[in-house]
């Protein structure tokens, strides 16, 4: 193996329950005077967003709002909220929400000073050098789910409307400056939210983990992230004000995005196009994948899935593993199928050889532990159509 490699670590991150009440202080800290805070409409609606905006008032900060953000963000946000943040003669964002709208944030806080369009700063070799890096302003993120660990990472995940097809936004200085990570936050989340988040961290450190490459601390943080989801997410699932469970799990998604800086895999390459195509949950796609995956992949992860195992408390080795996530899924009310998962499923020959084509083209391909070739796609798809593992 080639032991040379390149590491990149994440950021200063406050962690703890009540600690959205230094808010004011990180401000301070990142030298934000007028902060635009992004969220999404949903939660806009909820106690979390009105008590963390108290808090702004309390200190007297001049802040505006922005919540035009879907779930799986697409141009027309960024281009809204751009609008906002020089309107408002913003200097920061305070990134506030799910992944969607904590990518929204930091691509707002990117893209406002920039002369290109945005997807000229995909995730593609060095394309992010095209970017004024002086022209960023700061990002403060605040996590509300507990999966993506967008708040830790350094890209923004975009759907290009014309195109149906998620896109990388990559740039250092997308990694937000400060990280509140206030598991209280997270404690309103639904059920399905709570499930499709968790799973998402489990995905991303099990294909960091199982991606090739020289990577030892992603890996060790990787293992321990997967740990914290088995014994933590059906506890956050069974009781969502379980704070410990929360924390723990605030904690395993921001373990895998430190880790997927190693690579992802076909779980990604294939929850890519299903999410552009159908706008389902990622975390919910990945978690619906995870199991044909790790099949597929076994010639290539078993003796490192055996030393998971061992290392989580799971018997069996790698079945013993396969096992214990098909188990874990079944808990969580995780559909088995994509039928079970997407109303009027029903994709032709064109629509499977169309998502083969996106997944293997996916920037995530190129972690999958076995090549994944358009065959390989299909083979997947089909599995997961039929169930068969
Ligand atoms: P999300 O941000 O889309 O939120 C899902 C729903 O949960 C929304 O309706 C939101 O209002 C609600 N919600 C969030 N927090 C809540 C809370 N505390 N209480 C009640 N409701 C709450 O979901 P997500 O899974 O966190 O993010 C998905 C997005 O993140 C996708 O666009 C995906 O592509 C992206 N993503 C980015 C990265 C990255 O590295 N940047 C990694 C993985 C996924």
């Amino acid at each position: 193996m080639n032991l040379v490699s390149k590491w990149n670590y994440p950021t200063t991150v406050r962690f703890g329950a009540g600690r959205i009440s230094e808010l004011p202080d990180v401000l301070a800290a990142t030298g934000i005077k007028r902060p635009l805070f992004v969220t999404d409409p949903g939660l806009a609606k909820l106690p979390v967003v009105a008590s963390t905006l108290k808090i702004l008032d309390d200190a007297n900060v001049p802040y505006g709002v922005f919540s035009e953000v879907k779930p799986n963000p697409v141009e027309a946000n960024l281009t809204a909220g751009i609008v906002v943040f020089k309107s408002g003669n913003h200097d920061g964002v305070i990134a506030f929400g799910g992944g969607s709208a904590l990518d929204l944030g930091k691509l707002i806080a990117f893209q406002a000073g920039q002369t290109r369009p945005v997807w000229d700063f995909e995730d593609v070799d060095d394309w992010w050098t095209r970017a004024d890096s002086d022209a960023i302003a700061p990002i403060i993120a605040v996590p509300t789910t507990a999966g993506t660990g967008s708040e830790v990472g350094r890209a923004g995940v975009i759907t290009n409307e014309a195109t149906h097809t998620k896109k990388v936004i990559f740039h250092p200085k997308l990694l937000p400056a400060i990280v509140i990570a206030d598991p209280a936050l997270s404690v309103g989340m639904p059920s399905f939210i709570t499930a499709g988040t968790g799973m998402d961290a489990l995905a991303h450190c099990l294909e960091a983990y199982c991606a090739p490459g020289y990577h030892p601390m992603a890996d060790g943080i990787a293992v321990e992230g997967i740990r914290l989801v088995f014994e933590n997410l059906p506890k956050a699932y069974a009781d969502g004000s379980d704070l410990i469970a929360r924390a723990h799990m605030m904690s395993a998604a921001a373990m895998g995005a430190a880790a997927f800086q190693k690579g992802l895999g076909a779980i990604h390459s294939l929850s890519h196009p299903i999410g552009a195509l159908y706008d389902t949950h990622h975390g919910m796609t990945n978690a619906v994948f995870m199991p044909y995956v790790l099949a597929f992949n076994r010639s290539a992860i078993e003796a490192r899935i055996e030393r998971l195992a061992a290392y989580c408390g799971i018997e069996g080795g790698f079945d013993g593993f396969a096992a214990a996530v098909l188990s874990l899924r079944e808990n969580l009310k995780v559909p088995h199928t994509l039928g079970a998962f997407i109303k009027d499923l029903d994709m032709d020959d064109a629509r499977k050889a169309l998502i083969a084509d996106m997944a293997v083209v996916d920037p995530t391909a190129g972690g999958n532990p076995v090549k994944l070739t358009k065959e390989a796609a299909l083979l997947l798809l089909n599995n997961a159509i039929t169930g068969e593992l």
